[in-house]
């Protein structure tokens, strides 16, 4: 297991000796101590991505695609140790990391190594006698902050178009989950990455992420997180005008109206919320219901979420894993408080479960609470297994509740109606709809928000574009052009 700084090639120490635990979130344990970066630690791994730049980036993009696909089979190779890693460190359930992490990993970077020398320029018609093109050049080192909710994964979206588009890459995951990159960085050496292409720095946010965020050398920088961190690297980059994206917080509405499939959408809606423990931007944090269904839903809802099997990680018959750390699973149990405190009904869960196996991990119940539209649970991302129920009786409500926070991620619509499914799917304020389902991801389809949710997107031709700069170049083929000054 690899726990220390990946700089120009080489694992290393941090320059201070500094190292920070990484716990176990099922039962509190050390699993490793790794190496913490400071700004010193990140001041070299940005030389040695600017020293690997001009070589990356002149390098034939079907090579560098070819190194990206490389990578996808050494991930699919390696797909159990990864998915044990990444369960181990995020509390993930093996199943999920099984079946989605990994095999989207994978999937991520070979979209993006098919896509390394697809990007295309263009021939601009200007006047005669001149043409005119524009190249799509790398921006140069770009800046990677992950968060610890999908570490493995979230390499994936973030380096992948980086590195197809001829960047060089800084990225820090969380030092709460640092493990799966440490992992990938490892591999890359292994397929042939050259030195320095790819750098990872775990460390602590306000010392390596906000040294990343303000570093003069970084043409962009990259950050999945909270919205109010969101703001400070907006502020940080402002040093050398970096460009930034932002993927940031969400809370969902996931709508169900009075002739949806019930079976469906209990299940979809129960897998929009609890997936993950809920720590998912995208999760369907809201559960907004058309008042003649309303009971008969949550009965069935509720009964569901009771059945969730909570448990270790790495039993392949748990569905629902602990939090992924003891600070955060405080910060969600106590929006249980806010809701009581605001008048709230607290319907399911709301407590870490009874089990005593269970006892030393950051487990929460699944959790139902009935609010309304303006309370703090409603209106606040809890980024855990809380969902918050609220009621419509007309398309105008359901609508106006959904767009009634300042997020806009993910958003939900379960109808049979086709004519109200598309027009409300256009109406929502929100960067990605589902119809019918819940929480689908391609590599193909952007990704990303509207509103406090940030901006920018990952994944598909959009995010390879992102990471370039549009270069204009004219050339005078016969024009005749007259004397500006005649003398
Ligand atoms: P943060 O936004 O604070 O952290 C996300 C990442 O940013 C971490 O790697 C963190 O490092 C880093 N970071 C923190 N401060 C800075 C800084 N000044 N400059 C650069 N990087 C920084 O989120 P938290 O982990 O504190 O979680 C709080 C809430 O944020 C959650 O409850 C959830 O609502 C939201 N969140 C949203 C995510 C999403 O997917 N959109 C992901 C994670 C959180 P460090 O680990 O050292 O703090």
């Amino acid at each position: 297991m690899q726990n220390k700084l990946f700089i120009n090639g080489r694992f290393v120490d941090a320059l201070s000796g500094v190292t920070i635990e990484v716990l176990n979130p099922h039962d509190g344990s050390v699993i490793t101590h790794i190496a913490a970066a400071e700004a010193a630690d990140v001041d070299l791994a940005v030389e040695a991505a600017a020293r690997a730049f001009p070589a990356w980036s002149r390098m034939a993009a079907a090579q560098r695609g070819r190194l990206l696909l490389r990578l996808a089979d050494a991930i699919e190779a390696n797909a159990e140790e990864l998915a044990r890693l990444e369960s181990l460190d995020t509390g993930h359930p093996i199943r999920d990391s099984r079946a989605l992490d990994v095999p989207r990993t994978a999937a991520c970077f070979r979209y993006f190594g098919g896509m390394a020398d697809k990007l295309e320029g263009a021939v601009v018609p200007v006047e005669p006698g001149f043409l005119n093109y524009v190249q799509r050049a790398p921006i140069g080192v770009v800046g990677q902050i992950v968060p610890w909710n999908f570490p493995l994964m979230f390499t994936s979206w973030k380096m992948g178009p980086a590195l197809a588009a001829g960047n060089t890459v800084v990225i820090k995951p969380s030092e709460l989950t640092p493990l799966s990159s440490l992992r990938i960085a490892e591999l890359m050496a292994e397929v042939g990455f050259p030195d320095g292409v790819v750098n990872v720095v775990p460390g602590y946010g306000h010392t390596a992420g906000q040294r990343l965020a303000e570093h003069p050398r970084v043409g962009k920088i990259a950050f999945t997180g909270s919205t109010a961190t969101g703001r400070s690297i907006v502020e940080a980059s402002q040093g050398n005008l970096k460009r930034v994206q932002l993927e940031l917080g969400g809370k969902g509405a996931n709508i169900v109206f009075d002739d949806a499939d019930l079976d469906a959408a209990v299940n979809g809606a129960a897998w929009a919320i609890f997936h993950n423990q809920g720590q998912a931007c995208i999760a369907g944090s809201r559960l907004v219901l058309h008042e003649r269904i309303a009971d008969a839903f949550l009965d069935r809802f509720s009964a569901l979420a009771a059945s969730i099997r909570l448990g270790n990680p790495l039993d392949p018959e748990t569905e629902m894993g602990p939090l992924t750390s003891a600070q955060h699973r405080d910060r969600v149990l106590s929006y249980v408080d806010v809701a009581r405190e605001q008048g709230g009904q607290l319907l399911a869960g709301g407590k870490a479960p009874a089990a005593a196996s269970l006892a030393q991990g950051y487990y929460v119940e699944p959790t139902i609470v009935q609010a309304r539209p303006d309370d703090r649970v409603a209106q606040e991302e809890v980024f855990g297994p809380v969902v918050t129920v609220l009621r419509f009786g007309s398309d105008e409500q359901a609508l106006a509740i959904a767009n009634g926070t300042p997020y806009g991620l993910g958003s939900g619509l379960w109808t049979r109606d086709l004519s109200r499914a598309h027009k409300l799917a256009g109406a929502m304020q929100a960067g990605m709809c589902w119809i019918n389902c819940y929480k689908r991801v391609s590599p193909g389809s952007p990704f990303g928000g509207v509103g406090q949710s940030g901006y920018g997107r990952e994944m598909g031709f959009e995010a390879m574009r992102d990471y370039t700069e549009a270069r204009s170049v004219w050339v005078n083929v016969d024009a005749q052009i007259a004397p500006h000054y005649r003398r």
